[in-house]
């Protein structure tokens, strides 16, 4: 164990033997991800796995909502970047640019930490929304408080989905398709019931209840772990979910590149008010509405 550390919008914790914790620590924007953090999302993952003590990994989150999504503020400029993928020409014109920038930020960086070689507990409380399910759905389990809920509206803006495009087998194929037709937000209990997410706890016991979970694992052998993750990946892959991914990532570039020729945007502005308008009641399809 040692002392935590902060590496600007990310903070590395060791608050047991062999589990590390890793913390969104920009809660004033919600954790909205920019750049910077998922760089520094990408270190300390790679820090976690690279130190032969690290048998469990828990993603965590700063704040009241897990994160908000893309940081909308971002320029998402490349200049200077290292790729952790085998990809590049960031500023080449026409839809080439752009592609490859998401390539490497969005669908490269998930693909990478779906596959860590230790397991990887996710956090969560409070709104996970659009891109935050992209820091999510990567980790093989999910500890949720009473309060999380999860949404993908970026339909609103004229995309198919977050890039990261593992919805069918998250949600299933029904339920997919009504979370991205209506954009309408899961709570906890719903996610919990289709197996998205493994517990839910009030959200007082969140951090202990997640830990606790961290350390029976940890009391495991760590290579049986590392393998039973690997064959279920693999299977993930036998299924096609990787290639899914990739497919669902090329017509999210069609939509972004509609969105160029119409509104001179990778998004259609006029979603922010689709948004905002009122939800009637009954709106979610969950079992509790
Ligand atoms: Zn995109």
């Amino acid at each position: 164990m040692s002392a935590p550390s902060t590496d600007g919008p990310i903070r590395y914790e060791q608050p047991l033997p062999h589990v590390v914790r890793i913390v969104l620590a920009r809660p004033d924007v919600r954790n909205a991800q920019d750049r910077e953090m998922l760089y520094a999302l990408d270190d300390a993952y790679s820090r976690a796995v690279r130190d032969s003590e690290t048998r469990v990994v828990i993603l965590a989150a700063d704040g009241p909502d897990f994160s908000s999504g893309h940081d909308l503020t971002e320029a998402w400029d490349m200049n200077g970047v290292r790729p952790r993928t085998l990809t590049g020409g960031f500023d080449a014109p026409g839809a080439e640019g752009w592609f490859a920038t998401e390539e490497e930020l969005f669908t490269g960086l998930c693909l990478r930490w779906r596959d860590l070689p230790r397991p990887v507990i996710a956090q969560v409380q409070g709104r996970v929304i659009a891109g935050g399910l992209m820091l999510v759905w990567p980790c093989d389990l999910v500890v949720a408080a009473e309060d999380a809920t999860f949404a993908d509206p970026v339909g609103a803006f004229d995309v198919n989905g977050a890039e990261y495009f593992t919805h069918l087998w998250e949600l299933g194929a029904r339920r997919a398709k009504r979370f991205l037709f209506t954009g309408d937000p899961i709570t906890a209990r719903e996610a919990q019931a289709i197996g998205m997410v493994n517990d839910v706890v009030p959200a007082a016991e969140l951090a202990q209840a997640t830990l606790e979970l961290a350390a029976r694992i940890a009391r495991r052998p760590p290579f049986g772990i590392r393998l039973a993750k690997r064959a279920l990946n693999q299977g993930l892959d036998l299924q096609g979910q990787r290639a899914s991914v990739e497919a669902a990532f090329g017509l999210h570039h069609l939509a972004h590149t509609h969105n160029r020729v119409l509104h001179d945007r990778i998004v259609d502005p006029s979603g922010v008010d689709v948004i905002r308008a009122p939800t009637p009641r009954h709106s979610s399809g969950s079992p509790e509405s």
